[in-house]
């Protein structure tokens, strides 16, 4: 039973004020946090709803009817998304991830990414536009993204075991449908897709080898999650955690793989290829092997707080500067300032405060996005 908690939520004017310096820099200057770390990557969160309820990420107990989900005025705005993101691609950022919730839960979210996709990088280049989903209603949306410039596409599967799956989505949502997604949005022409799984031991771990069995030679690229000790709701601890080791050791007895390099730095899956040259897997060790070093990514959640990090406590509260009249330029140094006082590592130092416990008070994943 997971004891009921108070979501952290931030309400309007209480997160963190971010900082305009008094001296403005020009736009296009990159900037770099304390530990060295450029700003590359944005996740935006478009909705704190589902209609899944994974147990590692919003338990039915805890996301009820009487969750205080963000009204439609306290969401970003499409306008206000865009000119964010505008502001953060002239600092840099250029890779965009659209999440949640369900992303595809919201309304004309085509039309956001048709704004998103007209935006260029200081290269001159378009943003690399992904989106994670549940795949649930891919069959119905698929095309519709594609022709709005969505480039890529991750789909999350916890297995191909209907009772298993249906465990941990705790909506009895059939796999049948996920796959149904995924083929969809290869008929709509979306290359390299990858299918995420979180691994939690002794609930699912059962599914490792026919999952790797399906997507091998599929082109499908199956990345394995460690259970991460997300938000306060999730119940973590360490005992349910299957280190990715674990995963490539039982994957290799049965079909031999070897890593690869990186695809570029700051990656954060470990890729590795099948010997018989029918693809790659990779695995996300946000908890045994962590990746704080060469982290690059913000998070803005939906109703546009400015993460540093996905354990924080506490955002940086860019929807009330948006909403004040600032310029852009002023809303890029902001961003800048706030970048440049960055220092955290969480995953560097869990051991410290959380093993054995799921103590601190962190922000949910479905509100600021995973
Ligand atoms: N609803 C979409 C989905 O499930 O793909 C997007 C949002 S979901 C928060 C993003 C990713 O975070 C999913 O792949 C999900 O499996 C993963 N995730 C959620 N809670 C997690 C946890 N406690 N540990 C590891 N991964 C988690
Ligand atoms: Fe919903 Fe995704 Fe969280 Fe599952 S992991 S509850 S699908 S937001
Ligand atoms: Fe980045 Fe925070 Fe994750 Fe470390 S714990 S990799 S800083 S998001």
């Amino acid at each position: 039973m997971v004891e009921k908690v108070i979501p952290i939520r931030l309400d309007e004017g209480k997160g963190l004020k971010p900082s305009i310096p008094g001296q403005l820099m020009a736009m296009n200057t990159s900037t770099q946090d304390t530990r060295g770390r450029p700003l590359r990557d944005l996740r935006i969160s478009v909705t704190d709803r589902c209609n899944f309820r994974c147990t590692y990420c919003m338990p039915k107990e805890i996301f009820d009817k009487d969750y205080p989900y963000l009204s439609h005025d306290e969401l970003l705005s499409f306008e206000e998304i865009t000119r964010l993101t505008t502001i953060f691609a002239s600092l840099g950022v250029e890779k965009i991830r659209l999440t949640g919730g369900e992303p595809l839960l919201r309304k004309n979210l085509e039309v956001l990414i048709e704004m998103l996709a007209k935006i260029r990088t200081t290269a001159d280049q378009p943003l690399d536009l992904t989106l994670t989903t549940n795949g649930s209603i891919l069959r119905k949306k698929a095309v519709s993204l594609k022709a709005a410039g969505l480039h890529r596409l991750t789909i999350s599967l916890d297995g191909l075991n209907d009772d298993i799956f249906k465990k941990m989505n705790d909506v009895d949502f059939p796999v049948a449908d996920v796959l149904d997604g995924i083929a969809a949005a290869k008929e709509a022409g979306f290359a390299n897709l990858k299918v995420n799984m979180v691994v939690k031991k002794g609930t699912n771990d059962q599914e490792i080898i026919g999952m790797a069995k399906h997507f091998k030679g599929s082109g499908v690229t199956l990345r394995f999650i460690e259970f991460m000790d997300v938000g306060s709701s999730n119940g973590w601890d360490m005992t349910q955690v299957l280190p990715s080791q674990e995963v490539a050791d039982r994957i290799n007895a049965i079909f031999p793989i070897e890593p690869m390099e990186a695809n570029y730095p700051g990656e954060v899956a470990q890729r590795w290829r099948y010997l018989d040259g029918s693809g790659e897997i990779g695995f996300i060790s946000s908890v045994t092997q962590t990746f704080c070093h060469e982290c690059t990514r913000a998070r803005i959640s939906t109703d546009g707080q400015l993460y540093l990090c996905l354990f924080a406590n506490e955002g940086f509260d860019f929807k009330t500067l948006l909403r004040s009249g600032r310029s852009d330029l002023e809303i890029a140094n902001a961003i800048m300032s706030t970048w440049a006082g960055r220092s955290d590592h969480y995953s560097e130092i869990r051991g410290s405060n959380t093993i054995g416990s799921n103590s601190s008070r962190k922000v949910e994943m479905s509100y600021i996005g995973g």
